[in-house]
């Protein structure tokens, strides 16, 4: 075999190569174009909860800081924990959106409008039950009928732990009693809120060592 002949069978190969990996490329790229996303409306309900949920985070944030500067306590501790339960929720809602194969981005935020700790918690029961009442049955009911499992228990952790937190707001608009203080605490897994001095060793909606839950502590100015 002579020197140009090798040449040739080189260049043979190699144009076949490209050609195979250009006809593979092509032919994902149509599969992919083809085939539509799984669960689409799952990922636009998770998308419009994950920016709910991020909102609220923010803004429990800034009333908790409000309620301590307004020496309400009992209010500043359990907006701290409203929102690290909400920050679990939008991260356990981006996840969600991302394994389905959806794309989030964050929202604009506005800057939160103070008023008194009173109407902050009213804001946040107002806020807490149109989530629960107008988007939670709609969406757990779209993942279950969808078989995703994965994403109804996701949701109804979520709708669990904004009904406790409906249970505590209400609490403190209206139980003139309410003793002074109380930890919270959070489970960084479903966000969970529990406050009771017993308490299982295990968060009863996730099984998550109670050892690892966030005990929600008020830094002293
Ligand atoms: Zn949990």
């Amino acid at each position: 075999m002579n020197y140009l002949t090798k040449i040739f069978i080189g260049a043979c190969v190699v144009c076949t190569m490209i050609l195979g990996i250009t006809f593979l490329a092509a032919k994902r790229q149509r599969q992919q174009r083809s085939q539509p996303i799984l669960y689409q409306d799952n990922i636009n309900q998770l998308k419009e909860l994950c920016r709910t949920k991020y909102q609220q985070s923010l803004r429990y944030l800034a009333y908790a800081n409000f309620a301590r500067r307004d020496s309400a306590h009992l209010a500043a501790e359990l907006f701290n924990a409203m929102s690290h339960a909400d920050a679990i929720h939008h991260a356990n809602c981006r996840h969600a959106i991302e394994a389905l194969g959806g794309k989030y981005t964050q929202p604009l935020t506005t800057p939160t409008q103070f008023s008194h700790t009173t109407t902050h918690l009213k804001n946040a029961l107002h806020s807490k039950i149109t989530t629960h009442c107008n988007q939670m049955p709609l969406y757990i009911e779209q993942a279950l009928s969808d078989n995703n499992r994965y994403i109804a228990r996701m949701l109804t952790w979520c709708d669990a732990s904004d009904v406790k937190q409906i249970l505590l707001l209400n609490t403190l608009l209206n139980d003139s009693t309410t003793p002074h203080h109380h930890t919270f605490k959070v489970c960084p897994t479903c966000g969970d809120i529990t406050w009771e001095s017993i308490a299982t060793r295990h968060c009863p909606k996730c099984m998550t060592d109670s050892a690892q839950f966030f005990v929600i502590k008020l830094s002293k100015e």
